[in-house]
Parts: C-alpha cells; structure tokens; sequence
C-alpha cells in the first residue's frame, strides 16, 4: 500500500521508539531506568480518580457536546485566567483529548501551504512535525544554553505565526516578560503558547504570553491536565482560543474525535475543584529529585547540565565526554539500561545534549546516575 506522500512530512516524537525498546529489553530480562517519557510517576489524585468511577456509573459513557461539558468550560475558564490574571470567557475554551491535539487542530486550522512557522531549537518535536503536515514550513529560534536556555532573540524572525513553550521541554527553560515583549514586537499573526508545564516551577514566576496586553488577542492557549494532575492517560486538554478559531478547533474536533471522553472530563471538573495538595506535594518532590540529579550529572566526566527552572527535564550537554551524543544516549539504553532521549530529535540545536526525564522516584534516578558513571568513567 502506498501511503500519501503527506506522511513524508510527519515526524514522530521519539521517546516513545525510546519507550518501546526499552520494554523489549526489560522483555528479555534488563534492568532499566525509565528516564525518557514525559509523564509524572504519582498516581492521579485519589478524588479525581474517584470522581470518574462516579461518572462513569453516573452515565458519562456517551457522546458529549464537541466543545465540552460546559461546566468543565466554565472552571477551565476561571482557572486558567486565574492562574495568569485575565478574564477568559468559557466559549473561548474547547476541551479535546489531551494537548495535543490544540496543537494539532490548530495548526490544520491556521497554517497555509507555505507560512513560515517560528518553532524553537531545541524542541517539543511534534511543533515542526505538524507546521510541516500542514504544508507550512517550520523556521527554528535558539535557545541559549549559556543563559539557562532563554531565547535568543537574535535568532527570531517575523513570520506569519510562531509556538512558543514555557516552561520548556527538553531544557526547563522560561520565557520571562521581556522576551514576551520582543515577542509581541515581530507582529506575528498569531502565536501559540504552550504551557502545559506552567504549574511546574521550581521558584521563578510563570509569564504567560496570555498576560502580555499586545499578545492575549493573537494567542493560543494550549494546556492540559496531563502534567499538573499526572493524568497522561485520560488524554484530557484544552485550548483558549479567540472565537472563529474556536469554532474551526470544535469543527476539527467533530471530524476527528467527536469529543473528548466525558467521564474523563468529569474528572478533570474535579481536579479543578478540589485539594491543590497533590499538586503541590509532586512539585515539591520533582523539585528535590532536580537538584539531585542535575547536581549528580554535574559530577559526572565531560557533562554539564544547566538548572531547569520548570517542567521536569534535564538536558545536559555531554560534549565534554564525546562527539557523537546521540550514539552515547543509545550506548546508555543498550549497555547502561538508561533510557533517555537523544538531544538531536529536538532539533539540530540539541546534538550535544540528551534529555533526561527525572519525574522518576529518588532511587530510580541514583542508580542511573551510577550507571552512566560507570559507563562515563
Ligand atoms: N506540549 C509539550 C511541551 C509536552 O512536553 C507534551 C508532552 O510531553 C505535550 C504538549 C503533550 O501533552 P498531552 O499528553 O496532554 O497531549
């Protein structure tokens, strides 16, 4: 069978392929640290999980409305303007099966055969793989490992649109009001903003574009439950988007997946709404196991790895120890049984890097740091 000749142009996201050959080996009898897929290790919230035990025999095993249960609307609306000072009206919020596919739908709904697209180097993968499904053609802006990963603003350019990330995956970097106002100066059409980490902080202040006055009109929220409530699983996300988009999003959204699962939205209503505690706690938690491990990597021969300041990612730059760091995070997985992530599949700008995911128990993250000593050393 021959596929479209548009399926040349999707990429993938390779934790996943890291993920899959690490259960082979694990299959076959290896031990291995799992340090290469973004999910927190918690557990969802007990009442969250109870909340959708209740809904399912409450009958949200159905159809919902394509936008979403209005009553999820109106919460995400209160809470995610709360979290960055604005109003947010609920129609401007469309719930979908994780954030994802706000990226996904939005794209498809935004992009023209041939707009230039801002994307950052290093990045989250799928932003290039989806500009460029669309027909668009992704345009990559640095980040500056030297100044903790901020964007370098010398390697921005004013295209139609752009997507911006904070806190960032792979490097745990922020964008911090100036460069939100450097930003608002290229007069992008629009942007998209993905803070799918935003409650994931280890001190620093989350700047949304969303706060920015020159920015709210052209911004696209997009966030999800996947992080901040370790809910990976029940693919449960949101967009706030300006009202056309909206209705483009849900017509997506009616062609593709009709709605995102009801009972699961049932349960994100109730994540909303109860105790902050869990959240806080895993916060607090990543925030430890960070300093043990970047201040572990730190010791080790030829790496040296920036402080992330958000999300749970560590993307040391392991020149120092070889040339080719990309064959090294394959030798980790195979000989070491760490799985990581090649810095290269987030962009050309990550070729002396790997990421490292430490939302990992204490114990897990010690014994990789002894492995890859070991094999280091
Ligand atoms: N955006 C970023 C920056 C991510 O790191 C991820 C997941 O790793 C996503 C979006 C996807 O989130 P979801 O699982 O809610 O689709």
């Amino acid at each position: 069978m021959r596929l479209a000749r548009r399926m040349e142009r999707l990429g993938t996201e390779t934790a996943f392929e890291v993920l899959a050959r690490a259960r082979e080996l694990e299959a076959a009898g290896r031990s291995v640290c799992h340090l290469e897929i973004g999910a927190p290790d918690f557990d969802t919230p007990d009442f969250v999980v109870e909340a959708a035990c209740d809904a399912l025999h409450a009958g949200f095993t159905k159809y919902g409305p394509a936008a979403g249960d209005p009553e999820l609307r109106d919460a995400i609306a209160a809470y995610a303007g709360a979290l960055r000072g604005v109003e947010i009206d609920p129609a401007e919020v469309v719930v979908v099966p994780g954030a994802k596919p706000i990226l996904f739908f939005t794209l498809l709904a935004l992009v023209e055969e041939g707009d230039e697209v801002l994307v950052p180097d290093p990045g989250f993968p799928i932003y290039a793989s989806v500009v460029a499904l669309a027909g668009g053609t992704p345009v990559p802006y640095r980040l500056d490992e030297g100044r903790g990963f901020a964007i370098d603003p010398a390697t921005l350019r004013r295209v139609r649109g752009g997507i911006f990330n904070t806190p960032h995956n792979p490097t745990g970097g922020l964008i911090g009001a100036a460069d939100w106002d450097r930003i608002a100066g290229l007069d992008l059409e629009w942007l998209i903003s993905d803070e799918v980490y935003a409650e994931i902080l280890y001190g620093g202040e989350h700047a949304s574009a969303f706060a920015h006055p020159a920015l709210r009109e052209k911004t696209i929220l997009c966030d999800a439950f996947s992080k901040t409530w370790s809910m990976t699983g029940w693919r449960l996300g949101y967009g706030v988007l300006p009202p056309a988009l909206a209705e483009a999003v849900t017509r997506l959204q009616i062609n593709c997946t009709s709605c995102a699962a009801t009972f699961s939205q049932r349960a994100a209503l109730a994540a909303l709404r109860g105790p902050r505690e869990p959240v806080e706690r895993m916060v607090r938690t990543f925030r430890s196991r960070r300093d043990l491990f970047v201040s572990g990597l730190n010791a080790l021969p030829g790496v040296r790895c920036a402080e992330p300041r958000g999300a749970f990612y560590a993307f040391p730059n392991v020149s120092g120890a070889t040339d080719d760091a990309a064959a090294l995070a394959r030798r980790l997985l195979e000989e070491a049984g760490v799985a990581c992530v090649a810095g290269t599949a987030f962009g050309a700008a990550g070729r002396s890097n790997i990421r490292f995911s430490f939302a990992a128990p204490e114990e897990t993250l010690r014994e990789a740091l002894d492995r890859m000593g070991r094999l280091l050393g």
